[in-house]
């Protein structure tokens, strides 16, 4: 990799022994004369979201770059993340720090692999949840977050059998909301929610009955049932705005964020153990290399690109589409009141 300006490390190890301040230091010089924008997805560790220009989930934090003037977009977050900055802003330059950081429950279907299902199912209609491929939106009718999914599929005609991918949870949700019979859902999960179990809810729950249960709906059907709310992340942002004791369901990083924001409220993770390791593959350290080195950069194949926009744009288009923010809603968001939007993704 060729460094981009004189006082480059060559390794992401040899930046790991400089301090934070000088990491931080670096990266926003680096940021300026880049002309970037660094985006911070909610699970990030602390210090990464610290250095970040948005916060937020995947498909918001997408939205907020492609309407920024900046030339570069590093995405701090997992690949199909990034895929989508690259969907929405093809013009761009997106750099991941590091880009092993993937999201295993994206990877449980590839485009090979919905083919031959769609083959087995010429009539149905597919739904991708966006924690998906840009291959795998390509080859989709139209995308979903989990906070507009029931509505989503509740646009297509009920006799119409759908293919759901790739979050067998998400769909399960889906399917008892809208009472549909005929959604056929990929065997995919994500580990982080699919490992909550009602154990831990029952010891924290003994612990603090006076607060309230929020789980994100890519859990098990089981957790759900038990929960006062199912939404996503940005919805538990919310949530945590009006509630003095919550029990989060859902991975540590949002947590963490909520307890620093609001110290005087008890919020709390339904399990210690939720931590996506995909998410805390980026370090500080890494972002900085990124930035230095003007890598990793993902591309997309154009053919690809245009058809996940489609998707993505049909999604928008019946959530009332996408519109630059408000001054309102942006000095708000400045504050990390974020409007809903989807989950992890
Ligand atoms: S939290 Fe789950 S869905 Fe999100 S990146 Fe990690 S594995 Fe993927």
């Amino acid at each position: 990799m060729t460094p981009q300006t004189l006082d480059a490390l060559p390794t992401a190890l040899d930046y790991a022994a400089l301090s934070k301040d000088e990491l931080t230091e670096r990266i926003r010089r680096r940021k300026a004369e880049l002309d970037a924008v660094i985006l911070g997805h909610n699970y990030q560790r602390v210090e990464i979201q610290e250095v970040s220009d948005y916060l937020g989930d995947s498909l918001g934090l997408s939205q907020e770059a492609a309407a920024t003037d900046a030339a570069v977009i590093v995405f701090c977050g997992v690949h199909f993340m990034a895929e989508t900055a690259k969907v929405l802003s093809p013009d761009k330059t997106v750099l991941m720090p590091d880009l092993r950081a993937g999201c295993p429950m994206a990877d449980f279907v590839t485009g090979d692999a919905l083919r031959r299902l769609k083959a087995r199912h010429p009539d149905a209609a597919v739904v991708a949840y966006v924690n998906s491929t840009a291959e795998v939106k390509a080859l989709s009718d139209i995308c979903c977050t989990s906070s507009n999914a029931v509505r989503i599929v509740e646009s297509i005609p009920r006799d119409q059998p759908i293919l759901f991918v790739p979050d067998r949870n998400l769909a399960d949700y889906v399917a008892e909301k809208t009472g549909r019979t005929n959604i056929i859902a990929w065997d995919g999960y994500c580990y982080v929610h699919d490992d909550l179990v009602l154990d831990e809810l029952d010891r924290v729950q003994a612990a603090h009955p006076e607060a309230r249960v929020v789980v994100h709906p890519e859990a098990r059907r089981e957790l759900l049932e038990r929960a006062d709310f199912v939404t996503s992340t940005s919805g538990m942002v919310d949530l945590a705005e009006d509630h003095d004791a919550l029990i989060i369901g859902t991975e540590r990083g949002l947590v963490d964020r909520l307890r620093q924001r609001f110290p005087e409220k008890t919020l709390l993770p339904l399990s210690g153990a939720a931590i996506c390791g995909n998410m805390k593959m980026n370090t500080l350290a890494k972002l900085a290399w990124c930035l230095d080195h003007g890598a990793h950069e993902v591309t997309l194949d154009e053919g690809i690109r245009s058809g996940a926009e489609r998707s993505l744009r049909r999604m928008l288009d019946l959530s009332g589409g996408w519109r630059a923010p408000t001054a309102e809603e942006a000095e708000l968001e400045a504050a990390g009141v974020r409007p809903r939007g989807c989950g992890c993704a």
